[in-house]
Order: structure tokens, then C-alpha cells, then sequence
């Protein structure tokens, strides 16, 4: 080209038009679309930085970071504190300026021990929410080694792009939940006999992903959509929380007790034991005899259980938490104009009653439901302004059949 017809690559203005033309490989830009380009890169990096997770929640220091689950969650006082510091953790290491010494903090990825209905989920949620963060949760059993039926271990980072609106930023950041971990687990104590598709496989899959890897995840999932085109995922920053009932680990858990007791270390006496709840003294080992590769163990440091919910937290979670079964039916019947007061001595019955059937917290709704779908059908566009629930009321509602009917879908 020869130099008179030099022109801005971008607005096509000729040499002669512009103060400067500055020259690349085989462009040219004028000092104008510079200073035009210099905005955005300023205006983009101004949007990037509101959207700086890391910088948020670097001001939440541990203890806000466990007030805010206080608001949400009852009791389970320990594993509030130990996610607070694992999560904290997880997002200085985020921050962590590139090394200039040899210590590399390592991923604080959690497993949580605790029958159903403990409020595993609800704490992931919680984190999520606090740190406004993509969440997938996820089955660990419908996970399959890849080529057998079943999901491949990548469909978790599909729903977690699925969660972050396919930012792929975001999602690098965001956190997964693996529930019922504890379905993977090796079924017998010797892996080689038969190949076990739904266990120490998954387990193996799911190493590279606990670690930190970039996988090839198909964005819409699965074997459907063949053609798609593969997203590179980093898994370096997502924050893993395994959570598991682990039937049976108590036995475990009891026979090692038992085992320290009659042993050297006899220090540790049986009557300081509470039997009532074992899974306080879960140590990683009892997770590898209950049947997860130790390689898994390592890479779920942080390890962590729910206590068992007793007649007083259930009372607590029906009225207590920020967005508690009852404040949401309270603002359901406002929403009609009714107001609805509920007796003390309903809200003991209800938790009575969830005991006595084994209902566990996830039954207190259902036992809510069930005392006010009258109420909720009838009331709405009538004259009653007012519905007082009263322990006679409850009991009216609840007859035994249908407290079992609930238990049978529970
Ligand atoms: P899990 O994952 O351990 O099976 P979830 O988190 O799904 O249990 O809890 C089941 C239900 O019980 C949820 O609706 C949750 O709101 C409630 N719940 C359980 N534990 C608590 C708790 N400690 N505080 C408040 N709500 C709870």
C-alpha cells in the first residue's frame, strides 16, 4: 500500500485526517478510536469490577459470614463456624496474588456428615446466597463412570453453567453440591472383583473435578446434543461441598471409640461418650472404612457434621429462621388481607407430632400444609379478616391417617 493511503483500520479516516495513526501487524489505529476504545476498556473494567465477587466477599470476614447463616439456619452451631472458615479461606486463596514465595493454599472443599433433612442443603444454599454465587446441586447417584447409563461426572459443571446464566465466569467461581456422596462408596472391600459403575468409578471421575481441572463440559448436557460445541470449565476455583447421611457410619464410628477405649489410649472414657450423637467424633478415617477412596478424602479437607434435630430446634426452625415455614404463611394469608396467629401450644403440637412420626424438618411443612389447605381454600375472598391456629384446631386437622399418609411420602 503505498504511504499516502494509510487509514485507521477501525474508522477508515486516511492518514492525513487523523493526528496519529499508529501501526500494527497489518492495521492501523487512529489516536481518535484510541481514546474511543481507552473508554470502554475503562467502562468494562468499571462493570467487571461491580461484578468482583472476590472483592465482596473479602470484607465478610468469617464471623459476619456466620451471622448471615445464623439467619437462615438453626443450631448446627459447629458446622456454621467450620464452613465459615473454609469458605473464607476458599476466596482469600482466590485472591492470593500470584506467588511470590512456594506456598500455594490449597482448595478447601467440605463433606458434610448428617441424616437427611439436617439442613445440608440448606447450608449450601445459604453460602451460595450469602456470596452471590451460582449453586448446582447435584445427586451423586445419577452419576456414572462415562459410558454407561447414567450422567457423566462433567453434567455437574452443565448445571452449574446452567446456574450462572452460562457465564462461564461466574461458574468458575461458583460453588456445587454433591448430595448423598455417601451412595458412592465402594460396596465391598475389594475393589477388583468386579468393575462397580456406580461407585469407586464415579469416585475416580470425580478426583480430577475436586482438584482442579479444565474439563470439556457440553453446555446443554448430556448424549442429546451431540453436536454442541464443548465449553473449557476450570474447575482451579469452584468450591465443592459434598454432603452424605452415611447410614451406619455410627457403627463405625463406635467401634473405633470402643476400640481407643480398651486400647493405650484408654484416656478416653466411655462415659464422656454421647451416644446420641456419634457423628461428632467422625474422624476421615471412618469415611474410608465406610467405602471412599482416600483420594477423595483428601481433596473434601474439611470435614464436618450435622447434630440430629431435637424437639427444641424443631420448634426453632417452624418460627426462627429469616424466611421460617411460618412467617411464609403468615405472608400468604396477608396477601388475602387474613392474619394468621398460631398458638404456642399448635406450633408444640406440630413438632410433637413430626417426632413422633419421624417426620424430620422437612416434615414440619408438610404437617403446615396439611392444617391449613383448608383455610387456604376457604378463606380467600370471604369476610374473615382474622384465623387464630390453636392446638384444638391442629389437632382437628391432623388426624392419624393423614399424619401416616405424610410419613408414607416422607
Ligand atoms: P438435607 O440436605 O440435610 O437432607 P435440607 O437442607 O434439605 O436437608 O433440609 C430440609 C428442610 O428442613 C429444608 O426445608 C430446611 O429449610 C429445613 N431445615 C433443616 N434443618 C434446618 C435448620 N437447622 N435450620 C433451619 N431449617 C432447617
Amino acid at each position: 500500500m503505498a504511504k499516502e493511503e494509510l487509514e485507521c483500520s477501525f474508522c477508515g479516516r486516511k492518514k492525513p485526517e487523523t493526528s496519529l495513526l499508529i501501526a500494527g501487524l497489518d492495521a492501523h489505529i487512529c489516536d481518535r478510536c484510541i481514546e474511543q476504545a481507552h473508554g470502554i476498556v475503562i467502562e468494562e473494567s468499571k462493570e467487571e469490577d461491580s461484578n468482583d465477587l472476590s472483592a465482596e466477599m473479602m470484607l465478610k470476614k468469617p464471623q459476619k459470614i456466620k451471622a448471615f447463616l445464623d439467619q437462615y439456619i438453626i443450631g448446627q452451631e459447629y458446622t456454621k463456624k467450620v464452613m465459615s472458615v473454609a469458605v473464607y479461606n476458599h476466596y482469600k486463596r482466590l485472591l492470593q496474588p500470584a506467588t511470590t514465595d512456594d506456598i500455594e493454599i490449597q482448595k478447601s472443599n467440605i463433606i458434610m456428615v448428617g441424616q437427611t433433612g439436617t439442613g445440608k442443603t440448606l447450608m449450601a444454599k445459604t453460602i451460595a446466597k450469602m456470596l452471590n454465587v451460582p449453586l448446582a446441586i447435584v445427586d451423586a447417584t445419577v452419576l456414572t463412570e462415562a459410558g454407561y447409563v447414567g450422567e457423566d461426572v462433567e453434567s455437574i459443571l452443565t448445571r452449574l453453567l446452567q446456574a450462572a446464566d452460562y457465564s462461564l465466569e461466574k461458574a468458575e467461581k461458583g460453588i456445587v453440591f454433591i448430595d448423598e456422596i455417601d451412595k458412592i462408596a465402594r460396596k465391598s472391600d475389594n475393589p477388583s472383583i468386579t468393575r462397580d459403575v456406580s461407585g469407586e468409578g464415579v469416585q475416580q471421575a470425580l478426583l480430577k473435578l475436586l482438584e482442579g481441572t479444565v474439563v470439556n463440559v457440553p453446555p446443554k448436557g448430556g448424549r442429546k446434543h451431540p453436536d454442541q460445541k464443548f465449553i473449557e470449565v476450570n474447575t482451579e476455583n469452584i468450591l465443592f461441598i459434598a454432603g452424605g447421611a452415611f447410614d451406619g457410619i455410627d457403627r463405625v464410628i463406635s467401634k473405633r471409640l470402643n476400640m481407643q477405649a480398651v486400647g493405650y489410649s484408654a484416656s478416653i472414657k466411655e462415659d464422656v461418650v454421647d451416644h446420641d450423637n456419634l457423628l461428632q467424633y467422625i474422624i476421615p478415617k471412618d469415611l474410608k472404612d465406610f467405602g471412599l477412596i482416600p483420594e477423595i478424602i483428601g481433596r473434601l479437607p474439611v470435614l464436618t457434621y450435622m447434630d440430629p434435630l431435637d424437639g427444641k430446634t424443631l420448634r426453632a426452625i417452624l418460627t426462627e429462621p429469616k424466611n421460617a415455614i411460618i412467617k411464609q404463611y403468615k405472608k400468604l394469608f396477608k396477601m388475602d388481607d387474613i392474619e394468621l396467629s398460631i398458638t404456642d401450644g399448635a406450633l408444640d403440637f406440630i413438632v410433637t407430632k413430626a417426632i413422633e412420626y419421624k417426620l424430620g424438618a422437612r416434615g414440619l411443612r408438610s404437617l403446615c400444609e396439611e392444617i391449613l389447605t383448608d383455610a387456604m381454600f376457604e378463606l380467600p375472598g370471604g369476610d374473615i379478616r382474622k384465623l387464630n391456629v390453636t392446638k384444638a384446631y391442629t389437632e382437628q386437622k391432623l388426624s392419624k391417617t393423614t399424619i401416616k399418609k405424610l410419613k408414607a411420602v416422607s
